[in-house]
């Protein structure tokens, strides 16, 4: 019985560390390889919202795995919305860095509240006014507007949007990337075009 107990528990670990092993794009180091085998379905950002106001799930495309200049890989999901829709924080947590790249553009390093995942948002025409760094972001606040600054290409409006798991707390810029579509599909779907439920925390402020 415990013999049987082990094995099936030995495959549920399979099983969950299988799709997240799948998802791994980056050029194999030692310690990332290491750390994907540590990766459990557990250690995926539950409860997300769609960071785009309006956008529903279904419309989402999955563009994780494209390449990108310079042998890249995507590693991220591009959300296409008109210039200055509404970027909602997708999940609690706070604003750890506002940083100009030169292929991010105007951008924003979220971290979980658990502080176990970085939620990326890139391209932005400009932030939430007042959005400062160390602001403890409420799901569905609106942090930023969609835009097409860094290499988004000009007229191209929309949001790159990436999480990773961090794997060490001083570089929380790094880390292993995961893939938004699973995740963001998960979301709850729009009955109607709108503003998110969750911006409704904005509006009262107003
Ligand atoms: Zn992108």
């Amino acid at each position: 019985m415990a013999r049987r107990m082990r094995s099936q528990s030995y495959l549920l670990a399979l099983t969950l560390i299988a799709p997240v092993l799948l998802v791994r794009d980056k050029p194999a180091r030692a310690g990332t390889v290491a750390n994907a085998c540590l990766i459990t379905a557990a250690q995926e950002p539950a409860g997300l919202i769609i960071p785009v106001a309006g956008v529903r799930a279904s419309e989402l495309r999955d563009t994780f795995n494209q390449a990108r200049a310079e042998g890249r890989t995507h590693n991220a999901i591009d959300i296409m919305a008109a210039r200055d829709t509404s970027v909602l924080a997708v999940a609690d947590g706070e604003v750890v860095k506002l940083f100009y790249s030169e292929r991010g553009g105007n951008t924003i390093y979220q971290l979980s509240k658990d502080k176990q995942f970085v939620f990326y948002y890139a391209h932005l025409a400009r932030y939430a006014e007042g959005l400062k760094q160390g602001h403890k972001a409420r799901q569905g606040e609106v942090l930023a507007y969609v835009g097409d600054t860094g290499n988004a290409g000009a007229g191209n409006y929309h949001l790159h949007f990436a999480i990773w798991l961090v794997t060490d707390k001083k570089r929380y810029w790094d880390g292993i990337n995961l893939n938004p579509y699973p995740i963001l599909r998960k979301a709850p779907e729009l009955t109607r075009p709108g503003p998110f439920p969750g911006t409704a925390r904005e509006e009262e402020r107003l």
